[in-house]
Formats: structure tokens, C-alpha cells, sequence
């Protein structure tokens, strides 16, 4: 038996394998196993994939060894608060990956025209477009994640007109090199700096508080652009695995859009928050209170909800969060954890770490169960959260404007724990700390809260 016979139906099964794991992903529980099942699934494809005959062994193990090098260091030294830069780096790497085998599969043709298809050469455009722009849309939404570049939407004039050229020129280019391959790799190189170029002009006019969907949307790209090197090179397991990410992707891209309630339309083409100032200041006197007297508030509570926020994953408090939340519920304290879909710098990035620290997943709830009842809840505690509280986003003219927010001003109490009196991502002012009911509690998060459990347990 052809050795090589086999290949499709491992490619089956990796593609069921990648299937069942997305499924389990969907729940926190089963997420772990999801992981692995996935995984497997992988290593299945890996497999099949290195028993094709004529394979260049020698350059796959160099690949191998310092990619995992390069990943195996990544994955010790990267520390958590900086994962969500982490995903953006892993997005773009993607659709480099994608744009490289569309090159070298246009090599081949270039130096013999008669070996490519029309449908080959149409399929190596799409890969080099969309990996070209997931590439240098993912540097820059990491430069901005890394703080490395100022996260406000970058306008200028005429820049829808712009882009739109940017991309007819990519398909002339393309049309360009399917009419003739052999003498256009000019043209070739030409596109895939367009297609870069457009990368970073589409992604420079998102900012704040819009960056949620530009990570969603640009992990879509990168299944895309999976999914077409897939047809480029004519492997079913990429392209079933290609069009998986892309479509997940967009899920999500369509979860967060609901999530900040604006229209992906508006998201990548209005530059929000660009025309608008940070938002009007919001002036007042904040009340501070010490950690002994949240203690005795929380004591007092009968129900509490935390709310957590990308503070928690600087401070790294979920685990002493998920401590008080224990001795709250053991004195006969309802305890809930409410989640905001962009809350972090990563989607799920507080689900992550509320799961790490063993929160059930049962006292997580959504900000539109919560805020229709959190009138009788009798503190809020919000954990470095800022942005997904800011009641200016119930006010025309700030770049939150529209944004649904978890209510915690229309709690009894809220307790906001922050080191100061900052405005979060979005750069837009909060008048929650100068509210009649709230109290800060200024300070690491982490710290903050480890006093607040001491007094707890004396
Ligand atoms: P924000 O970024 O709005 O605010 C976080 C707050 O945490 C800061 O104001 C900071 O205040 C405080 N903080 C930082 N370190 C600590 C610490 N050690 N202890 C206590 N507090 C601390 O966070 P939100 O989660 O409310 O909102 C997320 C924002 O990020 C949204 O605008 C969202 O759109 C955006 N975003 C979300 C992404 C996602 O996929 N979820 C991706 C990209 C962006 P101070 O410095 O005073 O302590």
C-alpha cells in the first residue's frame, strides 16, 4: 500500500479533531480539553503532512527547532499582562506564514508559467492581499496593545480614497501577473508592499476603546488568509482549518461590534473618538476610604458584585478576589462576578484569569442580566476596571459614546480600586470616581485586597 494513501483520511480525522476542540472551547469547563483535543488534532496534520514524498527534511527540522525554540521561550518569558500583545504578534506571524507560501508557490510558477493554474494564481493573490494586510495590521495593533504607539485613531484626509486605490491596486496587480506569470515579478513584490501598506492604513484610523474588534477581525484575516494558501497549495487540512479561524473570527469580530453597540462599518471607517476630544472633564471630589472601611461595608453587604477589569490582570488579584469572594459567600453574602465582553486587552482576557483562579463559572454574569436589578445590589467593587464603567458613555460628544457599560453608579455602593484618578484606554474621563456613592480605594488591586481579606480573617 502507497504510503501516501492514507494522508486524506488523517486529514479527516484532524479536521474532526479541530472541530471537537473549537466545541469544547465554546465552554470554560471543557476549554483545557478543547485545547488538547485541538492539538492533537495538529500534531495529526503535522504528521500526515511529513509523509508526502520529496519532503526536505533537513529544512523543516532547522524550521522546527527554532520555531520552537523561539516559542518555547515566548511562551516562559512573555509575562501574562502582556498576552494580549502576544496574540497580535501570533496573528500577524500567521498571515506572514500564508504570504510566504503564496510567494514560493509563485517562484516556482514564475520560473515555469506552464505549472500554475489560473484558479493557482487567483488563489496566491487573495493570499498575498490578506496575509499581507493581517501582517502589518497585526504590527500595529500590537505597537498599540505594547503601548509602544499612541492608541488614537490616526485620520487624514482623504484616506477612505486611499485605501480603496490601495486595493485596486492589489487586484490590477494580480489580474496583472494571472495574465502573464513568467515576467511580472516585479509586479509581484509591488503588491505585497500594497498589501502591507493597506495593513497599516486600515488598522492606524481604529483606537481606544474600537481595538476589541480590530483583534477579532484581524485573527479572522489570518484564517483567511490560511484558508487561501490552503487552495494555493491545494492541502484540504489548511483549508478546512483556515476557514475555521476566518469564521470564528468573524463571530467574534460580530460579538464585540455588539458589545460596544456600533456597526463594524462605523468601527473601521469612522475613526471613532478621533473627532471628539478624550470627552468632556469631569471634576468633583472623590472619596477615598481605607481598606479597613471596605471591610466593613463588605461585611455589612448582602449581595456584592465584582467587577474586573484589565487592573486585575496588571495586579494580578484574581486569586485574592477569588479569596474574598469565599468569605463574603461564608458570611451569607451573595457573591457575582460580572464580566464585560472588552473588559482586559484580549477577548475572554477576564474569563482567563477569573477560571485561573477557580471563580464557578455559575457566579459569572452578564452585564444585561446584571443591570436591570443592580439598583438592590449593595456594592459593586470594581477591580481596575475603568473604561467598561464609565458612565460618559451614556453621554453624546465622548469617544465611549453608545458603549453599553456595567452599571455600577446605579448600585447602593460601589468601590473602585485603582492606584489613581486616571482615565482608562479609551483616554475618556470618569465621573463614576466623583459620584455621591462611590469610594476609592487607591491603591495596587492586589494589595488593596489582601488587606481588605486580612481584616476579613482577624
Ligand atoms: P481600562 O483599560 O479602561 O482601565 C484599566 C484601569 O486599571 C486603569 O484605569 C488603571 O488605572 C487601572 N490599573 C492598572 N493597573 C492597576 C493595578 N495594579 N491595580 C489597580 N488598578 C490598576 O480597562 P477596562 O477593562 O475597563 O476596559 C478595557 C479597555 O481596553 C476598553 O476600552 C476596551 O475597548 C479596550 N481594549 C479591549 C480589548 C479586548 O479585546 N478586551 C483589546 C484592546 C483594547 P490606574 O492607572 O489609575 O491604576
Amino acid at each position: 500500500m502507497n504510503i501516501e494513501s492514507i494522508i486524506p483520511y488523517m486529514y479527516i480525522a484532524a479536521s474532526v479533531f479541530f472541530v471537537y476542540g473549537l466545541k469544547r472551547l465554546s465552554h470554560a469547563k471543557t476549554a483545557r480539553s478543547g485545547n488538547m483535543v485541538s492539538s492533537i488534532g495538529m500534531l495529526l496534520a503535522i504528521v500526515a503532512t511529513l509523509l508526502y514524498g520529496g519532503m526536505s527534511f533537513k529544512w523543516i527540522i532547522v524550521g522546527g527547532v527554532i520555531g520552537s525554540a523561539i516559542g518555547a521561550s515566548a511562551a516562559r518569558l512573555v509575562k501574562m499582562t502582556s498576552m494580549p500583545e502576544m496574540v497580535g504578534l501570533f496573528n500577524g506571524f500567521g498571515g506572514l506564514a500564508s504570504l510566504l507560501v503564496g510567494w514560493a508557490e509563485y517562484h516556482t510558477i514564475q520560473a515555469d508559467p506552464a505549472s500554475g493554474s489560473l484558479f493557482t494564481l487567483i488563489a496566491i493573490g487573495a493570499t498575498v492581499l490578506i496575509g499581507g494586510v493581517t501582517f502589518a495590521g497585526s504590527m500595529i495593533a500590537y505597537a498599540k496593545l505594547a503601548e509602544k504607539m499612541s492608541g488614537k485613531p490616526v485620520l487624514f484626509k482623504g484616506q477612505q480614497l486611499v485605501n480603496g486605490a490601495l486595493l485596486l491596486l492589489s487586484v490590477a496587480a494580480t489580474v496583472m501577473f494571472c495574465v502573464n506569470p513568467a515576467s511580472t515579478y516585479g509586479i509581484f513584490i509591488g503588491m505585497v508592499v500594497v498589501s502591507m501598506i493597506l495593513g497599516v492604513l486600515v488598522t492606524i484610523p481604529i483606537g481606544g476603546a474600537d481595538m476589541p474588534v480590530v483583534i477579532a477581525l484581524l485573527n479572522s484575516y489570518s484564517g483567511l488568509a490560511a484558508c487561501a494558501a490552503g487552495f494555493v497549495i491545494m492541502n484540504n487540512v489548511l483549508i478546512v482549518a483556515g476557514s475555521l479561524v476566518g469564521a470564528s473570527g468573524l463571530i467574534l469580530t460580530s460579538i464585540m461590534c455588539r458589545a460596544m453597540n456600533r456597526s463594524l462599518a462605523n468601527v473601521m471607517f469612522a475613526g471613532v473618538g478621533a473627532t471628539v476630544s478624550g470627552g468632556k472633564t469631569f471634576e468633583g471630589e472623590a472619596k477615598t476610604v481605607s481598606a479597613q472601611d471596605a471591610y466593613l461595608m463588605l461585611e455589612a453587604a448582602s449581595s456584592v458584585v465584582f467587577v474586573p477589569g484589565y487592573g486585575m490582570a496588571v495586579a494580578q488579584a484574581q486569586h485574592v478576589v477569588k479569596e474574598l469572594g469565599d468569605l463574603l459567600e461564608e458570611n451569607g453574602c451573595e457573591v457575582n462576578y460580572c464580566v464585560h465582553p472588552v473588559a482586559g486587552r484580549m477577548p475572554g482576557h477576564m474569563n482567563v484569569l477569573l477560571a485561573e483562579a477557580d471563580v464557578p463559572y455559575e457566579q459569572l454574569v452578564e452585564p444585561q442580566d446584571v443591570n436591570p436589578t443592580i439598583t438592590n445590589v449593595d456594592v459593586a467593587v470594581v477591580i481596575g476596571a475603568n473604561d467598561v464603567v464609565n458612565p460618559a458613555a451614556r453621554e453624546e460628544g465622548t469617544a465611549l459614546y453608545g458603549m453599553p457599560i456595567i452599571d455600577v453608579d446605579n448600585a447602593k455602593v460601589c468601590i473602585v480600586l485603582k492606584r489613581s484618578l486616571k482615565a482608562g484606554f479609551a483616554g475618556v474621563d470618569n465621573p463614576l470616581f466623583f459620584a455621591p456613592n462611590t469610594r476609592m480605594l487607591l491603591g495596587d488591586a492586589k494589595a488593596s485586597i489582601t488587606h481588605v481579606v486580612g481584616e476579613f480573617k482577624e
